[in-house]
């Protein structure tokens, strides 16, 4: 038996949400006394590779001859490794919420989404995940001998163990029957779902002329630049910027929201933020309830002095 863990990697690279999964994997392994299997799909170094055994993996399977996005062909790769695994880890990502459901039906396993915590018993699964949008904490128990977790990202965290793995490759078995027409990769950018700092303007800017001292203060904090659903649908920014229940989660160490109301349905996708701070005109606006830090004040005028004090101690 090993616990089996899905390893992420974006052009050629892994981010810190597949060194968290692999941590969670060694620590779910460490339970089970057993060893962590990490599966890689698509092109990725040796040396990148070899960075897995540093968070507890001790063996890795390279499959790089498979298209990355076909969510068949990757959840009949890691079906085929799955045997003899007792556990199978994910990084709650889009990718994961793409397979571990497949994977589930496929292997008649229970899957446990946005997991937050080591399992408290293993005979069967018993874990504590976020539910309603994010609003409780429910412990979730699967039906199953074995079990598939998809880990909310940085709610776990990384373990160092300094150890190393070996490297194997193989094949890619089975092709899916879904074709790849085109894939867009927005470059250059902090991703929103992975960045320690995020900062996120609202409907209270006015317009998309006024993003330039949000980009600003985002570029000076080496921070994620998001925005509230309105401000999405109207094309003030990307959709890939749309942040809340319905647009991507924030799991940030520090969530900025400038202008931005603090309504259920932005909160339910941000609140997982350790530290949120609010700046808002309007000293009743919801968000203040739920800040660590507010400020009463116009965004125009508290902004820039921000990013001027900033650029002080930079
Ligand atoms: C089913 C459903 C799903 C939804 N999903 C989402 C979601 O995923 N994400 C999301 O964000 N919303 C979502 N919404 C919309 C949500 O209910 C709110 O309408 C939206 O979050 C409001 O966006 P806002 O705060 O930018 O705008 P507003 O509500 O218009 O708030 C603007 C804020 O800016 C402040 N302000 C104005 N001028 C300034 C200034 N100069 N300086 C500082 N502050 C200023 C105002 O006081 C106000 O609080 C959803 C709604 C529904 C019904």
């Amino acid at each position: 038996m090993s616990v089996l863990v899905y390893t992420e990697s974006w052009n050629g690279s892994f981010r810190k949400s597949t060194f968290e999964a692999v941590s969670y994997a060694n620590e779910t392994a460490k339970l089970l006394g057993t060893d962590v299997i990490a599966v890689s799909l698509g092109e990725v170094s040796d040396s990148e590779l070899s960075k897995l055994g540093n968070y507890g993996a001790s063996k890795v399977v390279s499959i790089a001859t498979i298209e990355k996005g076909d969510s068949q062909s990757t959840t009949n790769a890691i079906a085929n490794l799955a045997n003899d695994a007792s556990a199978i880890i994910f990084s709650n990502t889009y990718t994961a919420k793409m397979i571990a459901p497949r994977l589930s039906v496929k292997l008649k396993i229970g899957a446990i989404t946005n997991v937050v915590e080591i399992a408290s018993n293993t005979s069967p699964f018993t874990v504590k995940r976020k539910a309603f949008s994010t609003k409780a904490i429910e412990v979730a128990t699967v039906n199953s001998d074995k079990a598939i977790l998809s880990i909310s990202p940085n709610s776990f965290g990384l373990i160092e163990t300094g150890g190393n793995c070996t490297i194997e490759t193989a094949e890619s078995s089975k092709k899916g029957e879904i074709t790849i027409e085109g894939q867009e990769t927005l470059s250059g950018k902090v991703s929103i779902s992975e960045a320690e700092i995020v900062v996120s303007g609202g409907r209270g800017l006015k317009g998309p002329e006024n993003w330039g001292m949000i980009e600003e203060l985002a570029e000076l904090l080496g921070a994620a630049t998001a925005c509230s659903k309105p401000v999405a649908d109207i094309g003030w920014r990307p959709h890939s910027e749309h942040v809340g229940q319905t647009g991507k989660a924030v799991t940030a160490n520090l969530y900025i929201a400038i202008g931005i109301s603090g309504a259920i349905q932005h909160l339910a996708g941000v609140n997982s933020s350790k530290v949120m701070v609010v700046i808002n005109t309007d000293p009743e606006a919801p968000f203040f309830k739920a800040a660590d830090y507010g400020i009463v004040g116009d965004a125009f005028e508290v902004v820039p002095k921000m990013i001027e004090e900033i650029k002080k101690i930079n």
